[in-house]
C-alpha cells in the first residue's frame, strides 16, 4: 500500500495562478532514470559539475534533475533563481568551473548585469539549459552551447545534446490542446488531470537521435 505521507509540497502555476501538490520523493526520483539517460547524451566527464538554477517552489520540478545529476556521476550544485543570486551564479561559475548550467532565467541575466559580471565570460565555454525567457538574450552570448529547459505546470522538459526537448513520458502524459495538457500515467499520492501548462506545442513519438526513451516536444506548434 501507498504510504500517503508527503516529502515535499510542489507548486506550480496555471494562467499566474499557485496550485500545490503533495509529492513523495519516490515519485520524484523516479523520473530521474528517464532524465540520467538524457544527460548522459553530452558526454560530460565523469565528476563534473552542474549548477541548477531554480527557484524554492520549484523542488518538486527540479529535485528530479538532480538525482540524475547523481546518478550518472556528477556532481549537482544550485542557486537560487533570482535577480539577487545571479553574483552566486557568477561565483560558483568561476570556482568549480561547472560543464552545464540548467535553467538560466531572465532575472538570472538582469541581475549578472546589475553586479556588473559579463555573460560571456560567466558561461562561455559551458552548455546552458535557458528557460524561454532569458534564451534570446543568451543566443546573443558567445561560446555557449545553448539548450532549452521548459517548465510544464509540475513537470519539466529540456534538451538532450541531440536537440531533442524531452519530459519524463513514463510519467507523464501530454494531451494536445490549445496549449498541451498535463495529466500523471503513474500512481502518485496527487493524482494529476489536464494541468494547462501554458506551453504550445506538440508532442512527437519519434525517437530521438540520443537514444532516450522520453519522448520529444515540438514547441509552438499545435497537434
Ligand atoms: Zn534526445
Amino acid at each position: 500500500m501507498t504510504d500517503p505521507r508527503a516529502d515535499v509540497v510542489g507548486c506550480y502555476h496555471v494562467a499566474g495562478k499557485a496550485e500545490f501538490f503533495p509529492a513523495r520523493y519516490d515519485e520524484l526520483e523516479r523520473q530521474a532514470v528517464g532524465m540520467a539517460r538524457v544527460l548522459q547524451s553530452f558526454s560530460f566527464a565523469p565528476g563534473s559539475v552542474i549548477l541548477t538554477v531554480s527557484s524554492v517552489g520549484e523542488v518538486a520540478q527540479f529535485a528530479a534533475f538532480e538525482k540524475a545529476i547523481q546518478i550518472t556521476g556528477h556532481y549537482g550544485t544550485n542557486a537560487e533563481a533570482s535577480m539577487f543570486d545571479a553574483g552566486r551564479v557568477e561565483s560558483i561559475c568561476r570556482q568549480f568551473a561547472p560543464v552545464g548550467v540548467f535553467g538560466v532565467t531572465q532575472a538570472t541575466l538582469e541581475g549578472l548585469k546589475m553586479f556588473g559580471h559579463d555573460p560571456e565570460r560567466v558561461f562561455s565555454g559551458r552548455t546552458v539549459w535557458a528557460r524561454p525567457d532569458a534564451h534570446e538574450g543568451l543566443s546573443r552570448v558567445a561560446g555557449i552551447d545553448l539548450r532549452r529547459i521548459v517548465v510544464l505546470g509540475p513537470a519539466i522538459a529540456f534538451d538532450c545534446g541531440k536537440g531533442g526537448l524531452h519530459f519524463a513520458s513514463r510519467d507523464w502524459a501530454l494531451a494536445a490542446g490549445d496549449t498541451l495538457k498535463l495529466s500523471s500515467r503513474m500512481p502518485r499520492i496527487t493524482p494529476l488531470d489536464g494541468v494547462d501548462t501554458g506551453v504550445e506545442g506538440r508532442v512527437s513519438t519519434m525517437p530521438c537521435a540520443c537514444g532516450s526513451r522520453d519522448l520529444t516536444i515540438t514547441l509552438g506548434v499545435k497537434a
